[in-house]
């Protein structure tokens, strides 16, 4: 089928409507897009903007500065982000592909982290290759589009490769995650201001498209912590595995000591489930590991959301 009045008509719009200033469109260096494409991947534009994308670039301004840091380091920069694995994966890419990243899809999808849509992204954006980027905005987008209701993923880049206007790749991208971002909204569609709508076969009932998301309830899990303090040091533990692995955290039990005094309790939300931290002091601590730390070193190590918490909490 032929979509070249469409891709007229979001050409047009991207001119006018585009969010031409984000920086990480005012470069063609895969490395800059690449940091953008990771950090967006779970966090919302506007606090990529305002709170970590330039104090990181400005840090770590290339992939090769990123292979010379530790991933301590890196875990510190990337505090406040969430989904630290992202930042491992980034240390991870850059000790196999510093000094520089590679732009073909096919070798970008084999480096840690980097699935289908950033390798095209990534490519898209800094050489502008005619490939589909598929992020959560343009699914929804393809979705009413084509009025699908399956959320089905190889579908979904089927109709992204039907849609693609293979002669603007670059423009017909950026408008597409701007239209999904901006028109095209999950509870609210703009249909009046879409360049999409005048063959747009969801546009009557967009909220059907796609159908809604069965409700998960993220079970409860309960995990206690030691808050333990000797001459002005805190006994912190570095994390290992693959969830918050690299971050420090409070000591944790599985159940308290005798003689535990519960001082707090935090309800934290992960991705797939909801902690409660109960935060503990016990006088029979002797048998805790981890590693005594000045309460000045905390500004130097990276601790998760729910350890800032607590220690705000706590502080109060
Ligand atoms: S016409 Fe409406 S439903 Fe269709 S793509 Fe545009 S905003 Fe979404």
């Amino acid at each position: 089928m032929n979509y070249s009045d469409i891709h007229a008509a979001i050409g047009k719009w991207y001119g006018i409507h585009g969010r031409h200033d984000l920086p990480w469109r005012q470069t063609d260096d895969p490395y800059l897009i690449y940091i953008s494409e990771m950090m967006l991947q779970q966090t919302q534009v506007k606090t990529v903007l305002k709170r970590f994308f330039f104090p990181f670039i400005e840090r770590f301004p290339t992939l090769q500065s990123i292979k010379e840091a530790s991933v301590d380091d890196l875990l510190l920069a990337w505090q406040g982000l969430g989904y630290y694995r992202r930042a491992r994966y980034i240390h991870q890419t850059a000790q196999v592909s510093a000094p520089r990243l590679p732009t073909d899809p096919a070798e970008l999808v084999k480096l840690p982290g980097i699935g289908k849509s950033t390798a095209h992204a990534i490519a898209a954006f800094s050489t502008h290759l005619p490939v589909a980027v598929l992020d959560a905005n343009v699914k929804r987008v393809l979705h009413r589009f084509f009025a699908e209701k399956e959320r089905k993923e190889k579908r979904l880049w089927t109709l992204a490769e039907k849609l693609l206007d293979c002669e603007n790749p670059y423009i017909y991208n950026q408008a597409m995650m701007d239209i999904g971002a901006t028109v095209c909204l999950p509870k609210a569609p703009r249909c009046d201001l879409c360049p999409l709508a005048s063959r747009c076969l969801g546009r009557e009932k967009p909220l059907h498209y796609p159908q809604p998301a069965r409700k998960k309830t993220r079970p409860l899990h309960h995990q206690a912590y030691l808050w333990i303090e000797k001459e002005g040091k805190i006994l912190m533990r570095k994390r290992e595995g693959d969830m918050l692995g690299g971050l420090w955290e409070l000591p944790s039990v599985e159940s308290p000591p005798p003689k535990s005094e519960k001082i707090a309790e935090i309800v934290h939300d992960y991705s797939h489930f909801r902690r409660i931290a109960e935060i503990y002091i016990s006088a029979d601590t002797e048998q805790i590991e981890g590693e005594w730390l000045d309460y000045g070193e905390l500004e130097n190590i990276a601790i998760s959301s729910l350890e800032r918490k607590i220690f705000k909490k706590l502080k109060q």
